[in-house]
């Protein structure tokens, strides 16, 4: 009996990588799904669209080398933090190895030529197989009609009548692939990770100057409230009751936790060199955001501290 061709393919749960797989799956492939999870992007969404589209999905979490890019993009960054080139090479890279590992065929992503000026050019896309080594081995299912063939469809392995020929950043065609293909959920399209939010990379950038070597807690803090420096110390005011909470639980053993005692006021949590005049800082910046102490002098308030 002949083998079942058995495919990776990098899966966000978005439309395109979506219809990737199941441009693959209408040929009688076996496809695994793979997500990649970092400190600045989730699985949620690739979970939500895979249960309900019927695709088998695995999670590889790859913060830690992810991190290693985004600290030092050998291609540089997008408009904010997003070294998307790398990352994305990266990802592929990583599903390299598995298909190699695990025996599997070829390694499919949901690019579109002409999609992303930057990364998805005709120029990029070589580059990317090149730089992955997976030179014959990488397939673009809804692009693959107007790239060169590979060397699974010369083999064979992959029908090439059968895929498709899209380019561009009207997404017309990938709706009416929809119907087509049955899918039956994709979520509205988003901008990007984190990482491409402008604000965030500013806070992302500040971070990496004043720490060496950032922990999984760091890039949480990030996100969490309204933050202030002094040297390499930070510290954090929480905005709201959603903040205050995961301040609570981001709370490591040297970090300090102050909250006014007699007033309604935001957690402040206090990260580096602790120090009398850091705290005294900390003191002031908790009464000042609690709209009953702002006009207090904060020396004459008591605060919790744990
Ligand atoms: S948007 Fe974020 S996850 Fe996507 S390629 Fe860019 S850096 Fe990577």
């Amino acid at each position: 009996m002949k083998k079942k061709v058995r495919a990776l393919v990098l899966f966000s749960g978005g439309l395109d990588s979506t219809l990737a797989v199941k441009v693959l799956e209408k040929q009688n492939i076996e496809v695994l799904a793979l997500t990649f999870v970092g400190y600045f992007f989730g699985d949620t969404k690739a979970k939500e669209s895979a249960e309900k589209n019927g695709i088998q999905m695995r999670s590889i979490n790859f913060a830690e080398i992810h991190c290693e890019v985004v600290k030092n993009p050998k291609r540089g960054y997008g408009r904010a933090m997003n070294p998307c080139i790398d990352c994305h090479l990266l990802m592929i890279r990583e599903a390299g190895k598995i298909m190699r590992a695990e025996g599997y065929d070829l390694v499919a992503t949901g690019e579109i030529l002409g999609q992303r000026p930057m990364s998805q050019n005709l120029q990029s896309l070589k580059i990317i197989e090149k730089e992955t080594g997976l030179e014959g081995r990488l397939l673009r299912p809804l692009s693959a009609k107007l790239l060169d063939e590979t060397e699974i469809e010369k083999q064979g392995l992959v029908s090439r009548e059968q895929l498709l020929d899209i380019s561009g950043r009207s997404r017309k065609r990938q709706i009416e692939l929809v119907q087509e293909l049955d899918i039956k959920y994709y979520p509205s399209p988003g901008g990007g990770c984190l990482l491409t939010e402008m604000e965030f990379g500013k806070k992302l950038k500040k971070l990496l100057a004043e720490i060496k070597r950032p922990s999984a807690s760091d890039f949480a803090l990030l996100q969490v409230g309204r933050i202030f420096w002094i040297d390499k110390t930070r510290i954090i005011v929480g905005r709201n009751s959603v903040d205050n909470e995961k301040l609570g639980e981001l709370q490591e053993t040297e970090d300090k936790l102050l909250e006014l005692q007699d007033f309604s006021g935001p957690l402040v949590l206090v990260r580096g060199k602790i120090t009398e005049d850091i705290m005294n800082e900390a003191k002031k910046i908790t009464a000042k955001y609690s709209r009953y102490t702002k006009e207090l002098d904060y020396k004459k308030l008591i605060f919790k501290i744990k």
